[in-house]
């Protein structure tokens, strides 16, 4: 099963095609690790500027490790799975403990610190350290099942385990970084996915074995994504002269800890929704209906409907505020499942 180097023929490529990148231009361990974190589930272009107001921000470890968490959620809110910042800052609170504020140039240290796994080890630790060390995201896993028409499902383990092998009898010692990112790239640009690959621009296709045998669109082998649970959600907009009515989330669970507007997890008629605001505010209004509006969560769909309300602005139970649109951009960080509702809020 050995295939020819692909080394050389990947690192001119990436030499002279490589995107210019702001992580790129100065590639420390931090910004490395930043960029791949926001990166896990967002596209380079929608990325690059939160990547930017991060940076500026939060400069160095130090910096992310006493951020405040509000704060914290604010510079994400839009990036979705704030899990990953919270992560973030642990990581970086553990780094400010054990090592002084800097990352360890150490696969096995980086990977022992909160929220970073094998892939982002391994980007940190080759890119940004020079460390020999595989990155493995689905990109590489795809680009590989065509270079050596593979037909194994790329989400069991043991083929991840068998591509990572692949990877690494590749990777040329003094140039893991590049190497690693060259791949990466290549799967970006060129060994696309959901659609034809560019294969007359890529230059290992001369080597591709799924080229060679018409291949490459029955790869990779995935099975079908499970169907996601659908969850109505009746949405309470509430409008009163200190401006809108907002609510805490729960400390765990989805989207936790963020703001969000009243909403129940069941479909409710509009007296059915202004009965249960009556229950903690006197002199709900009700008024026109909300438009509809869909949000996608990893294993859950919200199917959102609702209404305006107004109501006096009384004082609130604990965990509820008024946020006028100077707090709603500053203060509480609204997920970007209510990205339909935010401009309504003005
Ligand atoms: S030749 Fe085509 S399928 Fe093969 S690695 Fe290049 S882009 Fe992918």
């Amino acid at each position: 099963m050995t295939l020819s180097p692909i080394a050389p023929a990947l690192l001119e490529w990436f030499n002279a095609n490589k995107r210019i990148l702001p992580f790129r231009q100065d590639p420390t361990p931090y910004h490395i690790w930043v960029s791949e974190i926001m990166l896990q589930q967002t596209r380079v272009s929608a990325a690059i500027p939160y990547y930017l107001r991060f940076i500026e921000e939060l400069p160095d470890i130090p910096a992310l490790a006493a951020c405040d968490p509000q704060r914290l959620n604010k510079l994400w809110e839009g990036l979705g799975y704030y899990s990953r910042v919270r992560n973030m800052q642990k990581a970086a609170q553990q780094v400010c403990r054990d090592y002084g504020g800097q990352l360890p140039a150490d696969l096995k240290a980086l990977k022992s610190l909160p929220g970073i796994g094998d892939y982002t080890a391994g980007a940190v630790a080759s890119i940004g350290f020079g460390i020999p060390a595989p990155a493995v995201d689905g990109n590489v896993l795809r680009v590989f099942s065509r270079l050596y028409n593979d037909d194994r499902d790329i989400t069991l383990p043991s083929t991840k385990t068998a591509y990572t092998d692949w990877v690494m009898e590749h990777q040329p010692p003094d140039k893991p970084g590049p190497y690693n990112e060259a791949l990466m790239e290549l799967g970006a640009l060129v060994c696309l996915p959901g659609g034809e690959p560019l294969c007359n621009r890529c230059p290992l296709s001369h080597l591709c074995r799924a080229k060679a045998a018409g291949t490459q669109l029955d790869l990779p082998v995935k099975p079908a994504p499970k169907a996601k649970k659908l969850q109505p959600i009746t949405l309470a907009l509430v409008k009163s002269e200190a401006g809108w009515l907002v609510r805490q989330r729960p400390r765990k669970g989805l989207l936790a800890g963020l703001w969000e507007p009243v909403l129940w997890e069941e479909r409710l008629t509009k007296e059915e929704a202004k009965s249960r605001l009556e229950g903690f505010l006197a002199g709900v209004e009700a008024g026109e209906p909300l438009p509809a509006a869909r949000h996608i969560f990893t294993h859950i769909q919200w199917e959102m409907e609702g209404w305006f309300f107004t109501a006096p602005a009384l004082p609130l139970p604990e965990g509820y505020a008024w946020a006028d649109r100077q707090a709603l951009e500053s203060l509480y960080p609204l997920p970007n499942a209510f990205k339909k509702y935010k401009p309504l809020m003005d």
